[in-house]
């Protein structure tokens, strides 16, 4: 095990100057507040850092996720939350893709309404989770979409979710079976990509360097944010276990019980 004392974790953190918190299974898992997500938000925001929060849900749009942290009491706009859609939109428009076809559920298509939704002859294929929704016939069509010359871009490639009833495939599955199948490797849009973390960072006024990456995804959100130049906070919350600090690969900046801890850890007047 390779787990960070506490006074290294402390040193590593300070200085920082903006949060980016992770939602399912940080903030919140299986759709109830995680014991003391509400006071660290609180302590974060009243020492006057600034604070964003990232998903890389694909399964609803920023409008669903400020009800559901209204529900559970923590304020937000659309603009504090950071999300895969998002980030996969801001690709197609910098790509200069008008049509695309879309694989994913929910009602995350109206983060694409600046784009057409295209089945027959896609500029790109855009996947995320579409959870029981995918058949052998939707992956087909979209393996024979890219096929045809279409940019595979996955929304983000998470193996697996926690739900209520336990850990559940992902998006990312089914974006390697295409991989797979066409040879093309997808564009990552969400985390752990460099350019999700890097326009966070932008969208607070600071270098990625200055900012703190709370997750419960050891590679998705911990090793995603140390790469991109951030610091990278595991939480055993969510979807963690502990094979996740176990190996040869780089230790996160700290780890933590949960973000019950995150305030002290940070150095914030609780
Ligand atoms: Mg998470």
């Amino acid at each position: 095990m390779n787990r960070p004392s506490r006074r290294t974790s402390q040193e590593r953190l300070s200085g920082a100057r903006g949060v980016l918190l992770d939602l399912d299974g940080t903030v919140y898992t299986a759709g109830r507040l995680i014991p003391g997500a509400r006071e660290a938000v609180d302590a974060i925001r009243g020492a006057g850092l600034p604070l964003r929060f990232a998903t890389n849900t694909t399964r609803r749009p920023r409008r669903a996720l400020v009800e559901q942290l209204a529900v559970l009491g923590i304020e937000a706009e659309a603009a504090d939350i950071v999300t895969a859609p998002r980030a996969a939109a801001a690709w197609l428009a910098a790509q200069g893709i008008r049509r695309a076809a879309f694989h994913m559920a929910g009602d995350t298509l109206e983060e694409f309404a600046d784009f057409d939704a295209d089945d027959q002859a896609p500029e790109a294929v855009v996947v995320g989770d579409l959870g029981t929704g995918w058949t052998f016939e939707r992956l087909n069509r979209a393996f024979r979409q890219v096929q045809a010359g279409a940019r595979l871009v996955a929304m983000q490639k998470n193996r697996y979710w926690r739900t209520a009833d336990g850990l559940t495939l992902d998006a990312g599955p089914f974006v390697a079976a295409l991989e797979y199948a066409t040879g093309q490797p997808a564009t990552v849009a969400g985390k752990p990509s460099e350019a999700f973390f890097g326009s966070a960072a932008d969208a607070m006024g600071l270098s990625p360097a200055d900012l703190v990456v709370v997750g419960d995804d050891i590679t998705s959100d911990v090793r995603g944010a140390m790469a991109a130049g951030a610091r990278g906070v595991l939480v055993r919350t969510g979807k963690y276990r502990d094979s996740d600090l176990a190996g040869p690969d780089r230790a996160p900046d700290a780890a933590i019980a949960s973000i019950a801890e995150l305030p002290a850890l940070l150095g914030l007047p609780g």
